[in-house]
């Protein structure tokens, strides 16, 4: 084991993830450069929701302020009939602290911009449209080939490169790859109505689940998780008609909703879920891989980027503590169970919706994942 610890690193990929490492190592006081495989910053989705142990980590890197001032926070969520007739309201605990809200959701655009201007702000050096091409590890190095036909050398790479990996690949193997579950989501932005204060859920005629969650004042997205067979390919320009077939076992606002403002298929967002979960460890030599790369879950706990985000903060540090080996061996020591949790019990609700199983307790689970988010990291 060497006790070398590391000044200089590399992170692959410009997401969440890779954005809060950087904000998190450059708090640490470490060289950090991120690149970025888009040439120009595209955000793909709509809106993401924080939980109580995000907003926690996003008030230790400073941007839990500026995200509540450009999102919308709630304290709890709201289960109610196809008709809109409330049946239950889960209230939720600040586990951030008494400023901080229970939970809270912001347009992914704004916490991408809340999160690059952090990072660059704090001396991050960023470059676009770059990628690694081939690397290597050394005895205490990283070597990579940029697509540039540049080399680096750096203490650490870090591949935040998301579910598609290319550092994955290259660390271990492109046999590698995410599954697709069985389920798809759909999502729209509209309007905000005022009686959507926090995350409000409806179960439709035949079962199915679609819900409303708050963006902004004025901003909320319609969502819904439905059963895909075969993991079918859609015509992008049929998104809004598409969308509106799967909607069609809802009455009240969900029903409204659908008829006044699905309307354009281009602010219809169609994902399929697909996942991955890689064995311990997820480093080799110099490079470790975090976020999306390495535990990729579906969105039905919601905690997909906070464990990103979890990841980057515990990875700072660690490496500031410790030599870079040690910290590796600490950092899957901190991260292995509670990200396997995540995925898990994610996969395991997507499994019950897709079997329609109403006797199963979703809540005991979500609540069981809310009492573990809480510990600390
Ligand atoms: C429908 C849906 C809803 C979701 N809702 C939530 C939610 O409400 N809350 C939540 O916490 N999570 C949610 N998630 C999960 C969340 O989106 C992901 O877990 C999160 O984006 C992972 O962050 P990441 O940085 O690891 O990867 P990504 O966000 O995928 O970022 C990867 C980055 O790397 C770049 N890149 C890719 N390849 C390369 C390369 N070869 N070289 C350089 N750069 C590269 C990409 O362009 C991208 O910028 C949701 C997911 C889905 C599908």
């Amino acid at each position: 084991m060497n006790n070398k610890k590391a000044q200089s690193i590399l992170i692959v990929g410009g997401g969440i993830g890779g954005l809060s490492t950087a904000i998190a190592l450059r708090q640490q006081g470490f060289d950090v450069e991120l690149i970025e495989l888009n040439p120009e910053w595209t955000v793909y989705g709509v809106g993401i929701i924080q939980q109580g142990n995000v907003v926690r980590e996003m008030a230790r890197l400073g941007v839990a302020n500026d995200c509540m001032k450009h999102g919308f926070s709630f304290d709890k969520v709201r289960l109610c009939d196809g008709a809109g007739n409330p049946l239950a309201i889960i209230p939720g605990a600040r586990v951030a602290g008494p400023d901080y809200p229970v939970n809270m959701a912001l347009p992914r655009i704004a916490l991408h911009t809340i999160l690059l201007n952090k990072a660059t702000e704090l001396g991050t050096k960023i470059t676009l449209g770059l990628t690694v091409d081939s690397l290597e590890n050394g005895e205490n190095k990283a070597f990579v080939k940029f697509s540039d036909g540049r080399d680096g050398e750096y203490d650490l790479v870090i591949g935040a490169d998301g579910i598609f990996s290319k550092i994955r690949a290259l660390l271990f193997g492109s046999h590698l790859k995410p599954k697709f579950t069985g389920q798809g989501g759909w999502r729209c932005n509209m309007p905000r109505t005022q009686e959507v204060d926090c995350l409000t859920m409806y179960r439709g005629r035949n079962g199915g689940q679609a819900g409303f969650c708050p963006l902004t004042n004025d901003l909320m997205y319609l969502l819904q998780t439905t059963s895909e067979p075969g993991n079918p390919w859609f015509d992008q320009d049929k998104l809004d008609v598409l969308f509106k077939e799967r909607l069609a076992e809802f009455e009240g606002p969900v029903a409204r909703a659908r008829d006044e403002f699905i309307t354009n298929p281009k602010q219809v967002i169609y994902k399929p879920f697909e996942t991955i979960f890689l064995e311990a460890p997820w480093y080799q030599g110099r490079f470790v891989l975090i976020g999306d790369a390495a535990h990729a879950t579906t969105p039905h706990l919601g905690q997909g980027a906070g464990m990103a985000i979890e990841d980057g903060i515990v990875l700072a540090e660690e490496l500031k503590a410790k030599s870079v080996d040690q910290a590796l061996e600490s950092f899957m020591t901190r991260r292995f169970e509670r990200c396997k949790f995540i995925v898990n019990s994610s996969l395991q609700i997507g499994t019950w919706e897709l079997e329609r199983n109403h006797t199963a307790d979703f809540n005991g689970l979500v609540q069981k994942m809310v009492e573990v988010t809480a510990q600390p990291i």
